[in-house]
């Protein structure tokens, strides 16, 4: 029982004893007149109003629930001396005993109602003998009204039981729900592809309160891969049925199979793959559990799809879409991160004009992609290269050095040996402390001007350093 429950509880009981006073104070002008003693039912009255009062002011929110047996125990000694020693009705008689062993099953757990049958049983009998007033041959209604008595309170605490019970399971799954949206808004937020596996493993298991997860993604080939998992308090993960898995990406809703539930991630586009998470052997998955998976796994699909988009997009915002090798913006980050005895060079086909007006335009496309391949596995560092305009290329070669010229003469030769369509020309300049990036392209550019004039189909270096 919570504080709230414990507090209403108090209520509850303190509205019982005001009600039974009051009432008890009212009927006195109605029985004086049948030759009762007024003053004991005017006490007992008065005694139920303050005990009402002082029960209303308790705190019994600070106290374990039991402590209201205290007031139940009260009210019984109240209802035995007002039968004792008034002048009950027989119609009235067990009328309290019912009101008291009621608010017993709202505020007491199931089986109360038994522990205190006896005390009612005796506080029910002895008033029947020991008042001249009353009527010792009823005592056998005890076998009724108590256990009709207990039953009703057994009935009401069985009821508010199933009623806690049931607003707890509400309370975990609004709260299971909120996890998930949360998550969704956690899985978003994952900027590094490496650890939106891991995350989206160690998140399933808490929100589907598993023991451990794995985290498996199409690789776009057929084949499947391990992006992350979650080993919770093992040490290692037990990889999920295969046959499992493959019903949950086929079929796209949760695959429950022995103690591991496969839930597929689906994103706008179709499955994109699967968490698969265990748990402790024997744990029951009602429909709730299934619609929650459900419900993760699409939360968790559309933030691997839009990761990939945010990826994609960002290789494309870089990448040459004809060549492959960086683009112009690619480039101008090049050069901004220029360090000292850094090579810049410019490459520039030769003739190429040419080449499309004699070859064709799709010919000089042709060639442009086998030079992009060309220099991307001829190069060291494939970041480092970007088609700077259209078959001009801009390559960063890193503390080249004065290496930089014989390298670019090699990859020269290289090219001429895969008999192109047509040559290019070269113009290569170290980057040096103290001058700008823009300066050092310019060298660059003017040592590419150089060899041209002087016949292309070479390698010429900044005019500062020597021609090679
Ligand atoms: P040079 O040896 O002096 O560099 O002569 P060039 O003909 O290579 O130089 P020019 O600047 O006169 O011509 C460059 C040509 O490159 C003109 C243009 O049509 C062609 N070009 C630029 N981009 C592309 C492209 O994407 N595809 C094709 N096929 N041609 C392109
Ligand atoms: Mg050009
Ligand atoms: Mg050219």
């Amino acid at each position: 029982m919570d504080e709230g429950v414990r507090r209403a509880a108090g209520r509850q009981g303190a509205a019982l004893f005001l009600a039974a006073g009051i009432i008890t104070l009212l009927e006195i002008p109605l029985k004086t007149g049948s030759g009762g003693l007024p003053v004991a039912p005017a006490l007992t009255g008065l005694i139920a109003v303050v005990g009402g009062v002082v029960t209303w002011l308790l705190p019994w929110h600070r106290w374990s629930g039991r402590a209201l047996l205290v007031p139940a125990t009260g009210a019984l000694v109240l209802i035995w001396s007002g039968n004792a020693f008034g002048d009950p009705d027989p119609y009235t008689y067990s009328i309290y005993f019912v009101v008291l062993f009621a608010w017993l099953g709202l505020s007491q757990p199931r089986g109360t109602a038994l522990l205190v049958a006896v005390p009612a049983a005796v506080a029910y009998v002895t008033p029947l003998f020991s008042s001249r007033l009353h009527d010792p041959s009823a005592w056998p209604t005890v076998f009724v009204a108590v256990p009709v008595c207990v039953l009703v309170s057994e009935t009401i605490s069985r009821a508010v039981a199933r009623l806690g019970a049931s607003r707890d399971l509400d309370a975990r799954r609004v709260g299971d729900l909120e996890a998930i949206v949360g998550a969704a808004a956690l899985l978003q937020a994952e900027s590094d592809p490496n650890e939106l596996g891991p995350m989206l493993a160690r998140v399933a298991t808490s929100i589907l309160h598993g023991q451990e997860a794995v985290v498996l993604l199409e690789d776009g080939h057929g084949g499947r891969l391990t992006a992350g998992t979650h080993a919770g308090d093992n040490s290692t993960v037990t990889l999920p049925p295969l046959d499992a898995v493959d019903e949950a990406l086929r079929e796209g809703h949760p695959v429950h199979h022995a103690d591991t539930l496969v839930v597929p991630l689906r994103g706008a586009s179709g499955v994109l793959g699967a968490v698969a998470v265990r748990f402790a052997p024997g744990t029951v998955l009602d429909s709730f559990s299934f619609h929650a998976a459900q419900l993760f796994g699409s939360q968790a699909g559309l933030a691997l799809e839009q990761q990939r988009a945010i990826e994609q997009l960002t290789v494309e915002a870089l990448e040459d879409p004809l060549t492959r090798v960086g683009n112009r913006r690619r480039g101008a980050a090049l050069l901004k991160a220029l360090e000292p005895n850094d090579a810049v060079v410019l490459i520039d086909l030769d003739q190429f004009k040419l080449v499309n007006d004699t070859a064709g335009h799709a010919a000089g496309d042709r060639v442009l992609v086998m030079l992009g391949d060309y220099l991307r596995e001829a190069a060291r560092d494939a970041d480092a290269i970007a088609r700077y305009g259209g078959e001009e290329f801009l390559l960063v070669l890193r503390a080249a050095g004065d290496s930089a010229a014989g390298a670019i003469n090699r990859l020269l030769d290289g090219w001429r040996d895969l008999r192109p369509l047509t040559t290019f020309s070269a113009g290569v300049a170290v980057h040096r402390a103290g001058r700008s990036p823009a300066a050092t392209l310019g060298r660059a550019d003017a040592a590419l001007y150089r060899a041209k004039r002087s016949g292309r189909d070479r390698v010429c270096q900044d005019a500062a350093e020597e021609t090679v």
